[in-house]
């Protein structure tokens, strides 16, 4: 059975609980929001089926094949990068597929969700910077395989590695596009940081865009609206980007790699504007698409949306979890026992862009720039 002894080694997609014969694995939360399973041992039998679809570990064997700076006009407001994502998902419904991927909730919780219509596509454009619950995910995706009908699924590096290690036989209907992944930051900060813009203000938060594309392409910072007030943010970001609230496998990802479980990788393409000048260069973004595999490269030849595309080489310096899983702060540990102990309030105070450790570092990074 599943016996987590470093959570570092368990990334949260839920293939183990959904393959139990014996539903004796559920997800639970931990105190940063994280889902790992916990088994019940009345139900289980020892099969050992969850240890062997655990997909945890470094990737098959769908190497680079090609990559491109692609972008699509049209969908540029309304998506992350240069609207690769909703051109796939879009492409994927008009020809009968089923589409999987991170949508956010009334109540501001990222989960996967299962799509059958182009008007249910909305909610899955943008990248939310924010782990998505998979619970029960990877056990929708077999049901529709096992049924006959072709599936697009839209995740992390590890969330298709965890479908694709329960598709099994089904596997050449199951399309798998993944992302380069910096990490995924906790679920309880973000919803305590919706909280906290609430509180501030004495008004319920509406909406809330991770980054708004509206402020460039270039630019992140969270924005959330209060009805048609909005108010921007970089407390959540700051925290994301000092790797303080990363979910601990993410450090030990065995997908920061060019060799991926997946068929596409999507991807912001950064340096599009060193590599390609005049391609993209006016700040609304600009996707890089990573094809592995035949399934891939016969996929993404055609789009039914206007795009241009130009092959395009990777810009290492710009993409370091291609070749590397993100480095953790060492003050992690530190942060989330602040979090889990005094709240999201106190854990900004003390770990935040306006604390004063950040200021002292800030103050040794001036006078190193001076020496
Ligand atoms: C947590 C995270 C970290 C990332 N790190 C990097 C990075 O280091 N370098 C880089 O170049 N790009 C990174 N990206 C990818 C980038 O932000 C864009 O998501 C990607 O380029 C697609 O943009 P688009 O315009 O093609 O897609 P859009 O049309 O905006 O569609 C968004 C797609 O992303 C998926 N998605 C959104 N949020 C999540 C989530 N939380 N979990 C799983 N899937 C999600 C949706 O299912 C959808 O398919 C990251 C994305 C996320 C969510
Ligand atoms: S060993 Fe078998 S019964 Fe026990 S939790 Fe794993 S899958 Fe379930
Ligand atoms: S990585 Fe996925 S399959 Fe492995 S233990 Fe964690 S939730 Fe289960
Ligand atoms: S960094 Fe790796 S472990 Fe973390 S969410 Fe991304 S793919 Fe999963």
């Amino acid at each position: 059975m599943i016996n987590l002894t470093d959570r570092r080694q368990c990334c949260g997609c839920s293939a183990c609980a959904d393959a139990c014969p014996h539903r004796a694995i559920r997800m639970a939360e931990d105190g940063m929001g994280f889902k790992y399973p916990e088994v019940d041992e009345k139900l289980c039998t020892d099969c050992g089926i969850c240890n062997a679809v655990c997909a945890f570990k470094p990737a098959g064997k769908n190497e680079l094949m090609r990559t491109e700076a692609i972008r699509f006009p049209a969908l540029l407001d309304k998506s992350q990068s240069g609207g690769l994502g909703f051109a796939l998902m879009r492409k994927a419904i008009w020809e009968g597929r089923v589409v999987y991927g991170a949508a956010m909730g009334d109540d501001f919780c990222v989960r996967h969700i299962r799509v059958t219509e182009e008007s249910g596509l909305e909610p899955l454009r943008l990248s939310k910077y924010v782990q998505s619950d998979m619970s029960g995910v990877p056990a929708m995706v077999l049901e529709d395989l096992a049924a006959g009908r072709k599936v697009l699924f839209t995740g992390t590096p590890c969330q298709c590695a965890g479908v694709a290690s329960l598709a099994g036989k089904y596997r050449e209907n199951l399309l798998l596009t993944d992302i380069i992944c910096h990490g995924v930051p906790s679920p309880a900060v973000w919803r305590d940081f919706i909280k906290h813009q609430e509180d501030a203000k004495g008004k319920p938060v509406t909406a809330a865009i991770f980054r708004d594309k509206a402020l460039g392409w270039h630019d992140h910072r969270e924005t959330v609206f209060f009805g048609n007030e909005k108010q921007v943010s970089s407390d959540y970001t700051f925290l994301f980007y000092r790797h303080l609230m990363l979910r601990p496998s993410c450090s030990a990802c065995p997908f920061a790699s060019l060799t991926r479980p997946s068929d596409i990788t999507m991807a912001d393409c950064w340096g599009v504007e060193q590599t390609l000048p005049g391609f993209a260069d006016d700040n609304r973004g600009c996707s890089l698409l990573i094809v592995h595999s035949k399934a891939g490269e016969s996929f993404t030849e055609t789009f039914p949306d206007e795009c241009v595309r130009m092959d395009a080489p990777i810009v290492p310096e710009k993409q370091p979890n291609l070749f590397h899983p993100s480095v953790p702060n060492k003050r992690a540990k530190s942060f989330e026992n602040t979090y889990i102990r005094k709240g999201y309030a106190a854990a900004l105070r003390r770990f935040g862009q306006d604390s004063c450790s950040n200021r002292i570092d800030q103050f040794i990074k001036k006078v190193k720039r001076h020496i």
